[in-house]
């Protein structure tokens, strides 16, 4: 069922705290922990609590949640002092556009030059 944790989703385990995460941010709706594999010196994943595979479905299931995403990544960029150079918030959606892990997310990038466009 839409929203329901999924057995198999990494970051459903996150959430559970069965998988460990360096987590920044935490609210009823959403947690905020770095990247494993980071691109940037900052670089946040902001994750809604409730399961669907990727941004466009939250923000149709559950716009209010896919807000609150939204929020969560400013306050990082804030709290990781990169709002005032500049940051990049990116949802990969789909296979093609390079999403690999099928729970909605938020990468928060900034601490050095972005280049556009991305690749
Ligand atoms: P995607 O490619 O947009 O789906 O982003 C998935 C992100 O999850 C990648 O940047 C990975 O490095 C990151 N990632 C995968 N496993 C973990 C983990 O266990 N902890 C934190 N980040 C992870």
């Amino acid at each position: 069922m839409a929203g329901e944790p999924q057995a198999d989703c990494l970051f459903c385990k996150i959430v559970a705290g069965e998988v460990p995460a360096t987590i920044v941010r935490e609210t009823d709706t959403t947690v905020a922990f770095r990247d494993i594999n980071p691109q940037a010196p900052t670089h946040v994943l902001v994750i809604p609590k409730v399961h669907h595979p990727d941004a466009a479905s939250l923000a149709t299931a559950e716009p209010q949640i896919a807000a609150d995403v939204l929020c969560e990544a400013r306050k990082v960029a804030e709290e990781d002092k990169v709002d005032g150079t500049g940051f990049r918030i990116v949802f990969n959606t789909g296979t093609g556009a390079g999403q690999t892990v099928f729970h909605a997310h938020a990468h928060v990038l900034g601490g050095r030059g972005l280049n556009w466009p991305p690749g």
